[in-house]
């Protein structure tokens, strides 16, 4: 599990929630500076998140009669969409919940996938929709994610609940975003007056993860980067905590980052047969505080908060508390 003999993996005994204020505001402190990161071990905690989703669902399945069913949909075949939905349909299955997958071909109508998610919509048997992104071109994918009611819109993308999140409100907090929250303060890690520099503004990824960051309860100044921010290098070195959201395989060097900081990878990227992300890993655990692996530190947190959100949109449809 470790990268290196020397990382060390940072584990928690359990899993808070999000925004939950670390226990002492000394607790950043407690990070020391070392040579070498501590590794923050999302596999690991996501694992705790999974079983603490497993017990609440137990539990409503025996109050209620009722399990959590998150139908899907994928529409044609990109091999990395089928692997992405084949797992969540795997951790639908160990948390006890139902999942149905709709697959459509590459070729479905824009009004074929309305009249599937205005089903799926009114069906009291179906408590989340997920639709796999990306859609094949010739749909319009805005128009098909608003499709989904917000109340089974288990990804958050629906406007009304983007807007509650925004409000810091939220019904649903879009997957990715909520997991890097979570592993911040299940690894004790304090937001409140550090300064975070988020790479990447995207509508899944970048403007929820600045957005909760900014919340009152995670407090953090934010400063967001894109393809259009000059000196990145420079605003990352200001920066406490750095979330790189951008796609761009090792973007982020290691002398970008300041020795205490703490660096969330969120990106995915293929090369060759290995999977890297968006800093560069092997130069920064040498000189930061904590780090996330790719795989392994926010992959499987997003898996995990997508069953958050699937128990939650059930339990909000059958009025349970
Ligand atoms: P995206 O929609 O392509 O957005 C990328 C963002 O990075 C954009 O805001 C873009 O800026 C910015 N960017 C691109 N090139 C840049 C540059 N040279 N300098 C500064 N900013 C630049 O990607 P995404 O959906 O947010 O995903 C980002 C990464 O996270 C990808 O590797 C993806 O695979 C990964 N991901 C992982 C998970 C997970 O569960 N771990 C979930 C979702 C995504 P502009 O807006 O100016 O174009």
């Amino acid at each position: 599990m470790l990268v290196r003999p020397t990382v060390r993996a940072f584990r928690t005994s359990r899993c808070r929630p999000a925004f939950a204020p670390p226990h002492n505001s000394n607790e950043f402190s407690r990070i020391p500076t070392p040579m070498t990161a501590q590794l923050i071990d999302g596999k690991q905690i996501a694992e705790q998140c999974r079983q603490q989703v497993r017990q609440q669902a137990d539990a409503m399945l025996q109050q209620t009669g009722i399990t959590p069913h998150l139908a899907a949909i994928l529409c044609g075949d990109d091999p990395a969409s089928q692997v992405y939905v084949r797992n969540k349909e795997k951790a639908c299955a160990t948390a006890g919940f139902r999942s149905t997958l709709h697959r459509l071909p590459a070729d479905v109508t824009q009004p074929q996938l309305l009249q599937l998610i205005a089903a799926l919509n009114s069906n009291p048997d179906v408590h989340g929709i997920l639709v796999q992104l990306p859609l094949p071109r010739h749909l319009d994918t805005v128009a098909i994610l608003d499709a989904v009611t917000p109340l089974k819109d288990v990804d958050a993308f629906h406007p009304e609940n983007v807007g509650l999140m925004l409000q810091g409100r939220p019904r649903f907090v879009p997957c990715t975003p909520s997991g890097v929250m979570r592993l911040l303060s299940a690894t004790g890690i304090p937001t409140a007056g550090r300064h975070a520099v988020v790479i990447g503004r995207s509508d899944i990824v970048g403007k929820p993860m600045a957005a909760l960051l900014l919340q009152k309860g995670a407090d953090a100044t934010v400063t967001v980067c894109h393809s259009r921010t000059p000196d990145i290098a420079v605003l990352c070195r200001q920066a406490d905590i750095v979330v790189a959201a951008v796609g761009i395989p090792r973007f982020v060097r290691g002398d970008w980052l300041k020795p205490d900081a703490v660096v969330i990878d969120v990106g995915i990227n293929r090369l060759g047969d290995k999977l890297v992300g968006d800093v560069d890993f092997d130069a920064a655990v040498d000189r930061v505080a904590a780090i996330t692996p790719v795989p392994g530190g926010v992959g499987p947190m997003t898996i995990a908060m997508l069953l958050e959100n699937t128990l939650t949109a059930a339990r909000l449809q059958i009025n349970h508390p």
